[in-house]
């Protein structure tokens, strides 16, 4: 299964990635946590990064599409992967489309989890993560609403798009999400 999960930051992705990638056997590819290691690393990509990341805007489409095109090449992501905060704008869903036409290997899913803005900040404020001051929060939420949120209408027509409400339990929101994906995987 390829799939490609969207959600604005705070709507609990990374939690719900990790048991999505165990159940299906997929390959996770989550762009922030390659940032942050390339970051963490001090390597050329990851300074340049940085400068973005340290304020909540998104990185420049160019980085994080060189990025995705390398990591899809990889023999893990042939055998299915989840995509995790990529693509962020309609640039990155275009080039990803270009680059998955190339190789005859459509998506078979997009899915959102949904949650409402104001509970984003408050999960993102709590978070305590270094670089979740709330002014760094706000520009995040106004990323996403602004560059990532316009993907929606997108992958809806492509007859792509699935959605599920965010907020509960995890394990409740798992089983929203599974009862969505069951029937994809193979
Ligand atoms: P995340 O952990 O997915 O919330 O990503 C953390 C930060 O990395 C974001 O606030 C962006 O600055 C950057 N980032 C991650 N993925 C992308 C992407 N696909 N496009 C642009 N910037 C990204």
């Amino acid at each position: 299964m390829r799939m490609v999960f969207i959600g604005p930051p705070g709507a609990g992705k990374g939690t719900q990635a990790a048991r999505l990638i165990e159940k299906y056997r997929l390959a996770h590819l989550s762009t922030g946590d390659m940032l942050r290691a390339a970051r963490d690393a001090k390597t050329e990509v990851g300074k340049k990064a940085d400068e973005y990341m340290s304020t909540g805007q998104l990185v420049p489409d160019e980085i994080i599409i060189d990025i995705i095109r390398q990591r899809l090449a990889e023999p893990d992501c042939q055998g299915g992967y989840l995509l995790d905060g990529f693509p962020r704008t309609i640039a990155q869903a275009e080039a990803l489309d270009r680059m998955l036409a190339e190789t005859g290997t459509p998506l078979d899913v997009v899915l959102e989890l949904r949650v409402p803005e104001d509970e984003l900040f408050n999960r993102l404020a709590g978070r305590g993560r270094a670089d979740d001051t709330p002014q760094v929060i706000r520009q995040r939420l106004v990323a996403y609403r602004q560059q990532t949120e316009p993907l929606l209408a997108y992958y809806t027509g492509k007859g792509l798009l699935e959605s599920v409400d965010g907020l509960g339990a995890v394990e409740e929101i798992f089983d929203r999400v599974t009862t969505v994906l069951d029937p994809l995987a193979r």
